[in-house]
């Protein structure tokens, strides 16, 4: 195994060991909200903690951020375990939900208020925001920030005792009205919601703010480094001046966990935005959470992507402090390159059409041999039976031949690759002129293996599958879902005004769904085993809808990248 290539924090990490903070340990946590299925973005942060955690000897976390009562589901928990499992990263026993700490978090806002550094405020939201003031603007002090310690003390308790309702109370830290950054500006850390909560039931009718349940859930876990991605960068002050505050009120030890800020992954030819995967599924232009063309984690297992690939793509990528595009091909190599390395090949042929071999006899048929790895002999090779009536691709055949072609035209020989060589003779049609048949002659010491095969120089190599053993299959050929790079953004030459929608970018082809001809040992292909089909590409045998003997497969990426111009 190469060293990983350092980045900026790695960097940070190893200055920190290096000085002894934390006495070198390295703890960091992936912190999703379980409010809908990871996506290719979330593999970015997942290779990220997890694997500093494994290059450094730690532990990485995966922690439910679940203190928003409305959105959160166990169908999400269930599916976000599922999908670290299946990146293959393990969090051992360290599986938390924010939710259990809800008891802490509220002993931390009553410490704070006790300090003074917290109160209860009874302004509107719409004058709390009236008065936060703007960028160019200092906001105002609100009329209660100055309400005793006992007031917001009883105040507080009667929030969490229901006695309230809705909106009318929030709990604020008391920061700085004039900070120029407005998240100090007394932010609000506790609202009223009278909802149930999906695991903590309706023991809670207060919530805390997502801006101080996250270092809170950080401090109480231990963590060292909290990654975050770029839009959390202003949040970073207030992340150190509750912990500090926390601090001196004798929750948590010293050095707390230290916020690190990285660029999340863009990635073109898909949206990676929680809402708008949520409308493609709802509004069904997918047929699912799973659908191979989302850009979700089940998506791509189900599609045929590789665990394996995904952590290349995080390697090869890295991790930056700056906003950048990194174009889809980067992901589809990086799964190209692992599946040739780890998938078998088999032969499927995608457009059927038949090839009589004339001269070889009538009811007769002979095994020939192929590698099932040519980059691993030690995987040794399989029996493909060979016959008088074989299925080729349409396109090995020309009748009248263009410049440059050398398959199968009448005159030609190609070799039927593992098999023999043949010369074509002419070809049958139906009435409106299409070829329904190929025919030709075979060349009985030609076959692949045997001395005479040398014998014949030819330049065309054409994949086969034997009409009388081949297995009939279902094939989905996935493309990408948009047909945009951006998808829904505007474009050069858009009118003034215009408004595009992401979902006028969609690819109409993203899927086409065919009938191919299979080479018998396919057939009994379990769920999720993945193959290259020679000259086609790499396919997984689909992990919902194959049966036994009777697999269904999906393309995952081509054979070579087909978008390049
Ligand atoms: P939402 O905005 O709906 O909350 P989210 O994408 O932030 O969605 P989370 O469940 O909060 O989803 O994300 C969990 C972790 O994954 C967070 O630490 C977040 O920074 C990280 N993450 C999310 N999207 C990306 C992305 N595109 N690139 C890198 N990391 C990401
Ligand atoms: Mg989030
Ligand atoms: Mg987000």
């Amino acid at each position: 195994d190469k060293a990983p290539a350092s980045n900026f924090i790695r960097n940070i990490v190893e200055e920190d060991r290096l000085n002894g903070k934390w006495q070198g340990r390295v703890e960091t946590r992936f912190p999703p909200e379980p409010n809908g299925y990871l996506h290719y973005g979330h593999a970015k942060s997942i290779c990220l903690n997890f694997g500093l955690a494994e290059q450094y000897g730690g532990t990485c976390h995966l922690r439910f951020d679940d203190t928003n009562p409305e959105k959160e589901e166990q169908e999400y928990v269930d599916a976000i375990i599922d999908a670290v499992r299946w990146l293959g990263f393990d969090w051992g026993e360290h599986l938390y939900f924010a939710s259990d700490y809800f008891d802490k978090m509220a002993a931390c806002a009553e410490s704070l208020i006790r300090a003074g550094k917290a109160y209860v405020d009874s302004l509107s939201a719409e004058d709390m925001r009236a008065w936060r003031g703007t960028l160019t603007e200092p906001g105002k002090d609100s009329p209660y920030r100055t309400r005793s310690v006992e007031e917001n003390l009883d105040l507080f308790a009667r929030m969490r005792a229901g006695e309230f309702a809705d909106g009318t109370h929030v709990l604020r830290a008391r920061i700085d009205m004039a900070s120029p950054n407005l998240n100090l500006r007394d932010p609000a850390i506790y609202r009223i919601r009278k909802v149930a909560h999906h695991r903590a039931g309706d023991q809670w009718c207060v919530y805390p703010m997502y801006t101080f349940a996250h270092p809170i859930e950080d401090a109480i876990e231990n963590i060292t480094h909290s990654i975050c991605t770029l839009e959390f960068e202003d949040q970073r002050p207030f992340y150190d001046w509750l912990l500090d505050a926390l601090a001196e009120a004798g929750h948590f030890p010293r050095p707390l966990p230290q916020q690190i800020e990285f660029a999340r992954l863009n990635l073109t030819y898909v949206v990676l935005s929680k809402r708008k995967l949520i409308q493609l599924v709802d509004e069904g232009f997918v047929a699912g959470w799973d659908d191979p063309r989302l850009p979700t984690l089940i998506g791509a297992r189900r599609r045929g992507y590789t665990a394996e690939g995904f952590r290349r793509f995080a390697e090869r990528i890295g991790v930056s402090k700056a906003d950048s595009w990194i174009d889809i091909s980067v992901l589809e190599e990086c799964m190209r390159e692992h599946l040739n390395e780890a998938a078998e090949r088999r032969v499927a042929v995608l457009d059927p059409l038949k090839l009589i071999l004339t001269n070889y006899p009538e009811g007769q048929s002979e095994l020939c041999q192929a590698p099932n790895h040519p980059l691993k002999p030690e995987l040794g090779k399989r029996d493909m039976p060979f016959g008088r009536e074989l299925w080729i691709e349409r396109e090995d055949f020309m009748e009248e031949p263009v410049k440059g072609y050398h398959r199968l035209y009448p005159g030609n020989m190609a070799r039927l690759r593992y098999g023999f060589v043949v010369r074509c003779t002419g070809c049958e049609k139906d009435a409106s002129g299409r070829v329904t048949a190929v025919l030709a002659e075979y060349l009985p010491d030609s076959k692949s293996g045997t001395p005479g095969a040398d014998n014949y120089k030819v330049k065309g190599n054409l994949h086969w599958v034997s009409a009388a053993h081949g297995h009939p299959a279902e094939v989905r050929l996935y493309d990408r879902l948009f047909a945009h790079p951006h998808p829904g953004a505007r474009r050069e030459g858009d009118a003034e005004g215009l408004e595009r929608s992401f979902l006028d970018d969609l690819n109409p082809d993203s899927v086409r769904v065919i009938q191919a001809w299979l080479e018998p040992s396919l057939k009994d292909a379990k769920p999720e085993e993945r193959f290259q089909f020679e000259r086609h590409g790499y396919f997984v045998a689909d992990r919902v809808d194959s049966r036994e003997g009777a697999p269904v497969f999906n393309r995952a990426v081509t054979l070579k990248d087909t978008w390049k111009k």
